[in-house]
């Protein structure tokens, strides 16, 4: 028997049961957790309120094993980031960033630098709105889960691809310049969006084509390497559609 709190971001929750639900979260103290939250969708429930997408709280959890599926007994919510629910667009980036972490984290592996980055990087997103937060934080992302992810210099030869088309190399994890014989599984990337890659920040906006070009790519990659489809990438493209952007 074991009871601990963590800190951490909610990613996600689903209905399980009779009027319970299942809460993914990526804690500081555990890395990725699963929790049970009994009761959580009765009206009533002191849960229900903060199990929602991307708020950051304090999780008070219950376990008979050391691994596994674990029991919430409590939430204290620290910041509910509601902003990243309430405008579509930043929903869109928000869920991005959350699906990523958790397909790409292993439960019950903590890992306090990711924790800063991603708290970090949503407290950005939510504060400042510019997209260039959540493309930096995914390429760190899959850098911190151990992929090569060159995206500067080729591969084959090591000459500078900024500003020049190239082809993103699935088995080598980087770009191929167009100089040099083509590696299938790749995927052609323009000059323009590897140009955007080199000068990430959160304080850079992308155009909508480069987001585009890079959510592909980013997500065929994990396709490629984990076999899990990137469904918030699609989001993206659906909620441009909708709205109006600052770009
Ligand atoms: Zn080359």
């Amino acid at each position: 028997m074991r009871s601990f709190t963590a800190e951490g971001i909610l990613l996600r929750s689903y209905d399980y049961g009779d009027g319970h639900r299942i809460i993914s979260a990526f804690t500081r103290e555990a890395g990725k957790i699963k929790a049970v939250a009994r009761g959580s969708r009765k009206i009533k429930s002191k849960f229900a309120a903060y199990l929602e997408p991307a708020s950051l709280n304090i999780f008070s959890l219950h376990s008979k094993k050391e691994s596994g599926l674990y029991s919430l007994t409590g939430v204290r919510p620290l910041a509910t980031n509601g902003n990243l629910r309430s405008d579509m667009r930043l929903f869109g980036y928000a869920s991005l960033m959350l699906e990523s972490v958790d397909i790409m984290t292993a439960e019950n592996d903590p890992d306090l630098t990711l924790y800063s980055l991603f708290t970090d990087a949503l407290n950005n997103l939510s504060e400042n709105e510019i997209s260039g937060t959540v493309w930096l934080f995914l390429f760190r992302l899959l850098k911190a889960s151990g992929y090569r992810l060159e995206m500067f210099n080729c591969l084959n030869c090591g000459k500078d691809v900024s500003g020049k088309a190239g082809r993103f190399s699935f088995p080598s994890g980087g770009i191929i310049c167009a100089g040099c014989a083509e590696q299938p599984p790749s995927l052609k990337i323009s000059g323009r969006s590897l140009g955007y890659v080199r000068r990430l920040s959160e304080k850079l906006a992308l155009p909508e084509e480069a987001e585009e070009e890079i959510g592909n790519l980013i997500g065929k990659y994990i396709k490629y390497e984990l076999g899990k489809d990137l469904k918030s990438t699609e989001f993206i493209k659906i909620f441009r559609e909708k709205c109006t952007f600052r770009t």
